[in-house]
C-alpha cells in the first residue's frame, strides 16, 4: 500500500528518525575502556525520567513483562503475599505471571474503567495487622482501559495504614509520557518497556528499585539468574553488563533521552495532555463514550473508545488497517469488541494525530457506526487550535539577494550580457 502506515496502537510508538539513527551503529566491544562512558550516562540521566535521585535503575534486554517478574524475584520469596489491583488486561497479566512464580496473590478487582481503588488497598492493608502483605502492586496506566491511577493516593494508603509492604508501579504506558515521581510518590520497584513513551522499539525492560527495595534482595529467595539484580549492580557500577547488551537499544536510549530532556519533561507531559484531550474532544463530538469511567481517570496515553451496542470495534480496527492503513489498538479480553483504542504517545504532534482520528471517524462510518462526517476532526483540530502557543514574532524575511545592488547596474549587466 503506497504511503505510511499510521501508527495509533498505544506502543509500540513512533521511533523518531534521530532515534533511529542513532541505533544504526556498527557494533563494538562492550567490555572496551570506553564503552562504559554511554551506560553510566544513561543510568544517571534515566533516573531524571523516573524524578528519583536515590533509585537504582536497572536496564535487561526484555520487555515490560521481564521488567514485572525482575521487580518480583529480586524481592520476594515464594509464598510471600501480595496485594494487586486489577482493573484491565495489564494488570490482570502481572497478577498472572505474580501467581506462576509462585507468589501467593491477594486480589482487589476493580471495574475495568476505574482505577486503583487506594481506599480500599487501605482497608486490606490495615486488616493485616501481622504484615504478612510484602508487596503492593499497581499499573499506572492501564493500557487496555484508558485508565491512570493516583500512585500518590496508593502511597497515602499504604502510610496511614502504616504498613511497611513495598510499592511495585507498572508504568509501561505512562514513563516518558506523563508526569512520574517515584521518590515523592514512595514508589519502591518502578516497572518500563522501550517501546511507548521513550519512543524506541521493545527490547528493554527497565526497573528503578528504591534503596528499600534493594535492602530485601538477601532475602527474596524467587529463582532468578536473567533478572538477577545482584549480577547486574556489580557490573553496572563501572558501566558494564554481566551479559551481552543490546547495543542499538542503549544507543537509542541515550538518544531518547536526549530527545525527551531537549523538550523537558514537562513540555513533554503538557504536550502530551493537549494532545489526549483534542482526542478527549473529538470522542464526545461523536457521541462516543471513553472506558475510563471519569475524567480524573483519563489516561493522556491512550483512550479506550466504546463503540455503540451492536457494533464490533474488531470491525472499526480492521477496516481502517485494511483500507486506509491505520493501525488502532483492539480491545483486550473482557472488552474485547467494545472498543478500540487510539493511542497517543510518543514523538507525536497534532497533525499526525489529526490522521488518527479522521481514519478513526472513516472507519467508523464504514462499518456503519454513524458518527458525523468531520466530527471527530473538527472538534480536535479547533481546541488545538484555540489552546495552540501563541506564536513567536515572526522573524525578518532574508533580503532577496539582488536587493541591495542598484537597479541600474543590474540592468546594464544584464544588457551587456
Ligand atoms: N504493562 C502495561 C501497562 C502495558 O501496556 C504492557 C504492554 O503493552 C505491558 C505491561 C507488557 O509490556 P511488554 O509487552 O513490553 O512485555
Amino acid at each position: 500500500m503506497p504511503g505510511r502506515n499510521h501508527l495509533f496502537v498505544p506502543g509500540p510508538t513512533n521511533t523518531p528518525d534521530r532515534i533511529l539513527r542513532a541505533m544504526h551503529v556498527a557494533m563494538e566491544d562492550h567490555r572496551s575502556s570506553k564503552f562504559p562512558e554511554m551506560p553510566l550516562s544513561i543510568f544517571r540521566d534515566i533516573k531524571k525520567v523516573f524524578k528519583t535521585t536515590e533509585g537504582q535503575p536497572f536496564i535487561f534486554p526484555a520487555t515490560g513483562t521481564g521488567g514485572w517478574e525482575a521487580a518480583l524475584a529480586n524481592t520476594l520469596s515464594p509464598g510471600d503475599k501480595v496485594l494487586a489491583c486489577r482493573y484491565g488486561q495489564f494488570s490482570h497479566l502481572w497478577i498472572d505471571l505474580a501467581t506462576r512464580i509462585g507468589l501467593n496473590v491477594h486480589v482487589i478487582d476493580a471495574e475495568w474503567g476505574e482505577g486503583a481503588p487506594a481506599d480500599r488497598v487501605e482497608e486490606a492493608l490495615a486488616a493485616d495487622k501481622i504484615h504478612e502483605i510484602k508487596g503492593v502492586l499497581v499499573v499506572h496506566n492501564e493500557t487496555a482501559t484508558g485508565v491512570t491511577s493516583d500512585i500518590g493516593a496508593v502511597r497515602k494508603a499504604i502510610n496511614a495504614a502504616k504498613h511497611p509492604a513495598l510499592l511495585y508501579v507498572d508504568s509501561v504506558s505512562g514513563l516518558g509520557s506523563i508526569d512520574f515521581r517515584m521518590d515523592e510518590w514512595g514508589v519502591d520497584l518502578a516497572v518500563t518497556g522501550s517501546q511507548k513513551g521513550l519512543m524506541l522499539p521493545a527490547g528493554l525492560g527497565i526497573v528503578c528499585a528504591s534503596p528499600k527495595a534493594l535492602a530485601q534482595r538477601e532475602k527474596a529467595k524467587c529463582a532468578r539468574v536473567f533478572f538477577d539484580f545482584g549480577d547486574m549492580m556489580k557490573a553496572n557500577a563501572t558501566g558494564y553488563f554481566p551479559y551481552t547488551p543490546s547495543l542499538p537499544m542503549l544507543y537509542g536510549l541515550r538518544e531518547s533521552l536526549d530527545i525527551l530532556f531537549e523538550e523537558g519533561l514537562e513540555n513533554v507531559y503538557a504536550r502530551h495532555h493537549r494532545l489526549a484531550e483534542g482526542v478527549r474532544a473529538a470522542v464526545k463530538a461523536w457521541g462516543l463514550e471513553l472506558c475510563a469511567k471519569a475524567p480524573h481517570w483519563y489516561s493522556d496515553t491512550v483512550s479506550a473508545i466504546m463503540v455503540p451496542p451492536g457494533f464490533n470495534g474488531a470491525d472499526v480496527i480492521d477496516v481502517a488497517f485494511r483500507r486506509y492503513n491505520l493501525a488502532l489498538g483492539a480491545g483486550l479480553s473482557k472488552v474485547a469488541g467494545k472498543l478500540f483504542r487510539i493511542g497517543h504517545l510518543g514523538d507525536l504532534n497534532e497533525l499526525m494525530l489529526m490522521s488518527g482520528i479522521a481514519g478513526s471517524e472513516m472507519a467508523m462510518r464504514d462499518v456503519g457506526i454513524q458518527v458525523t462526517p468531520g466530527s471527530g476532526v473538527a472538534a480536535a483540530g479547533e481546541y488545538w487550535r484555540k489552546t495552540a502557543a501563541p506564536l513567536a514574532a515572526r522573524p525578518a524575511a532574508p533580503a532577496a539577494p539582488d536587493a541591495a545592488r542598484p537597479a541600474g547596474k543590474a540592468a546594464k549587466a544584464t544588457a551587456g550580457a
